[in-house]
Formats: structure tokens, sequence, C-alpha cells
């Protein structure tokens, strides 16, 4: 569940990278946020993560206010939350097995959670032939899906993905929004930004368009220009 309200992110340097935003999603929704480089894609993530904190506004983040928050609140905050970055931030050396469960490790999970979480969600990516591979060894789309088997493991509210398909060719591109889009399905809300046009217009979903730090349209059914 996300709300902000009149949301404004200015930089120390007095760049206004997010102006006034005021943006609903509930739960069980899937978005795709889409804007040109420089638009504010990414301070509108930072400040749903709460790796910043708004400078007017007010963001409410599954029931957490990220301007009011107190900094020991964040990591509660991130828990109900799965962030899929565009490079992966994998541990190259160890498994893709040890990947998922060590995120299930630093929240206190059991061992016994652990053996039966990891093995679903690693089904759920189609990656449970490759368990017990080094990331290192993984394509580039299997890699991307490890690091979505891994932000999906402590089952959060809403998953959040930064340019997911950015280093994936077409057709694995389309294979991996079909994916987000079972997770979905499944239950989670879904925030995606992106670059890609004709994937966005293929999924006819909703399609929040950011211009200068700005809110330009906020539609359903794919299509969008800028
Ligand atoms: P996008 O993700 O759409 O490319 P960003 O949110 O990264 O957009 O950037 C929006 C604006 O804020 C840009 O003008 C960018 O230069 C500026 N910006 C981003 N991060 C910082 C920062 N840490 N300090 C100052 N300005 C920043």
């Amino acid at each position: 569940m996300i709300r902000m309200s009149n949301a404004t992110m200015v930089y120390d340097n007095g760049t206004r990278a997010v102006n006034k935003v005021s943006l609903r999603i509930d739960e069980g929704e899937f978005v795709f946020l889409v804007g040109a480089s420089g638009s504010g894609k990414t301070t509108m993530i930072k400040l749903l993560t709460a790796e910043v904190r708004p400078s007017g506004g007010k963001v409410l983040v599954n029931n957490y206010n990220v301007g009011e928050m107190k900094k020991r609140q964040i990591p509660y905050l991130r828990r109900t939350l799965g962030v899929v970055f565009q490079d992966f931030r994998l541990i190259k050396s160890k498994t893709v097995y040890e990947n998922v469960a060590f995120a299930m490790r630093t929240i206190g999970a059991r061992g016994k959670a652990i053996k039966e979480r990891v093995p679903y969600v690693l089904d759920l990516v189609g990656l449970t032939g490759k368990a017990n591979e080094k990331t290192l060894n993984l394509s580039g789309g299997e890699q991307q899906r490890v690091a979505i088997a891994r932000a999906l493991v402590n089952n959060p509210r809403l998953i959040i993905a930064d340019e997911p398909t950015g280093n994936l060719d077409p057709a694995r591109s389309l294979e991996l929004m079909t994916l987000f889009q079972k997770i979905n399905e499944l239950g989670t809300t879904v925030l995606i930004v992106t670059h890609e046009k004709g994937l966005v217009d293929a999924f006819e979903k909703r399609v929040v368009v950011i211009d200068q730090g700005e809110v330009v349209s906020d539609q359903t059914g794919g299509y969008y220009q800028i």
C-alpha cells in the first residue's frame, strides 16, 4: 500500500527531484512507473524504501510514515518490501539456494522455515534445477530471477523492481514480466520501474508517467506517451 500526498524531495544541492506527487497504490495492484532519465523515478523508489526522507508532503508505505518514522523503525518498513535492483546485488561465490536463504537468515528465520520456503520460491521463479549452482555461473536472466526469488522469500507485501529488464534480451524481458504478473496474481503488490515501452504496452496494466518530478499521466491500458 502506497499513499503519497504532495510528496516532495529536494536534494541538498537544490534539485527538486520529486515535486508534489500524490499517488495511491492499493494492495494487489500491478503498476508500471515510467519516465525519461532524470525524471525522478529512482528518487520515488528511495522515498518508498526510506533511503531518503521527503522534504515536504507525506509518504506512507505499508502504514509506515516515511517522513516521520524513527531511524530504528526503517528495517521494519523494509521487511514489508522486496526490492529488486537492476544490478542484481547477488553474492557471486554463493549458490542460488544460499543467496535466497541468506535473506531469510538476516531476519532471523529458523532452519525449518528456510528449508520449506526457499525451494518454494525457487520453483516459483523456475530455478529449481539451479539451486546448487553458484550465481556467477548463471546467465543474466537467471541471475535476475535469483534476485526476484530473494526479494520474494520473506513474503513482502510490495515488490519494487528498478529496471529489472535492463540487462535482458526481449524474449527474456517478456518472460520476466510474465513472472512478475504471476507473483502479482499470488497476491503481492508490484511496482516496476522501466523504460521499455513495448513491454509496458504488452501488459495493459496501470502506467504512472513521471516527468520532471511530477506525475503527468496515470492510466490503465498499457500505452503511454511521454
Ligand atoms: P531517474 O531515476 O528518473 O533517472 P532520479 O530520481 O535519479 O531520476 O533523478 C531526478 C533528479 O534528481 C535528476 O535531476 C538528478 O540529477 C537529481 N538527483 C538524483 N540524485 C541526486 C542526489 N543525490 N543529489 C542531487 N541531485 C540528485
